[in-house]
């Protein structure tokens, strides 16, 4: 696996990632490396391509030009059983959570288990429940279906199933979108705790500057179709581009580093 100046091991390598639908670029040349253990937050307005960027780095959509490297692998070159191999190694959390609605949500985390490994069936049960208590969910709720779930319960079961395999790299689109401020505190909580318990790399889409504040070692602000900064949180915050602090600076950016600073 290539490693920088800095001797940090690259989970993710994107040279010259460009992505086009018919005559629309969503972006063009995109160049960067996220590091093992790295809490990475993509930001951008809507439509700036972030689930696009996701999908991309996940093996579910082809770049139209450039490559990706997965733990030092280029994943263009590899075939469908490598593909395969290197996907147990990623967990996802879609935008829209995405759970299978005639499952209950131990039945949800247990599909991946079920698919990719060859436990037993009491084990399967034992390592779904475990899973479901990382996530903050008790016991009781995964004996629910996903329709009898709160918003925020319904992106912990999700983040549970992406959990499952106990990913290396873990994808996070949106987590808190949608939840209300307590619920939204606490999923941050949920990815610090597992910052620091199993330590997967994280990536996460988020319109939240909170959560931005209070997960992201470092965030990648996408827009016009290029990286338009990369950086902390209080390097972004500071800069003096105009795009860069259009998009940190509004209400709700001053809001949250108020509140960042207070804590
Ligand atoms: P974001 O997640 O930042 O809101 P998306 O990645 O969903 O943005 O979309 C970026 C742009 O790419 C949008 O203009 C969207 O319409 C377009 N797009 C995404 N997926 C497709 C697709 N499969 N076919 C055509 N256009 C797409
Ligand atoms: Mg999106």
């Amino acid at each position: 696996m290539n490693d920088d100046a800095t001797g940090k091991e690259h989970v993710i390598e994107a040279r010259g990632l460009t992505m086009r639908f018919g005559n629309k670029t969503v972006h063009e040349n995109l160049d960067f490396d996220i590091s093992r253990g790295e809490v990475v937050a993509i930001v951008g307005g809507s439509g700036s391509g972030k689930s696009t960027l996701l999908r991309e780095m996940t093996m579910l959509q082809r770049p139209t030009a450039g490559s990706i490297r997965l733990f030092g692998q280029p994943v263009d070159a590899l075939n469908e059983r490598q593909r395969m191999v290197l996907r147990q190694r990623i967990g996802v959390l879609f935008q829209n959570g995405a759970l299978f609605g005639g499952e209950t949500v131990l039945e949800n985390i247990a599909t991946p288990l079920q698919e990719h490994t060859r436990l037993d069936r009491l084990l399967i049960e034992e390592l779904s429940a475990i899973k479901l208590r990382l996530s903050g969910l008790a016991i009781e709720d995964g004996l629910l279906y996903p329709n009898q779930l709160s918003g925020g319960m319904r992106k912990r079961a999700a983040l549970a199933r992406a959990m499952a395999l106990d990913p290396e790299l873990l994808f996070l689109d949106e987590p808190t979108s949608g939840l209300d401020p307590i619920s939204a505190d606490a999923l941050d909580e949920l990815v610090l705790q597992l910052k620091a318990s199993l330590g997967p790399t994280i990536v996460l889409v988020t319109h939240d500057m909170d959560s931005l504040w209070r997960v992201a070692d470092r965030v990648m602000l996408l827009g016009h179709g290029r990286l338009l900064a990369v950086g902390s949180m209080t390097e972004l915050a500071g800069s003096r581009d105009p795009l860069v602090a259009r998009f940190f600076s509004g209400p709700r950016g001053r809001a949250a580093l108020a509140a960042a600073g207070a804590s």
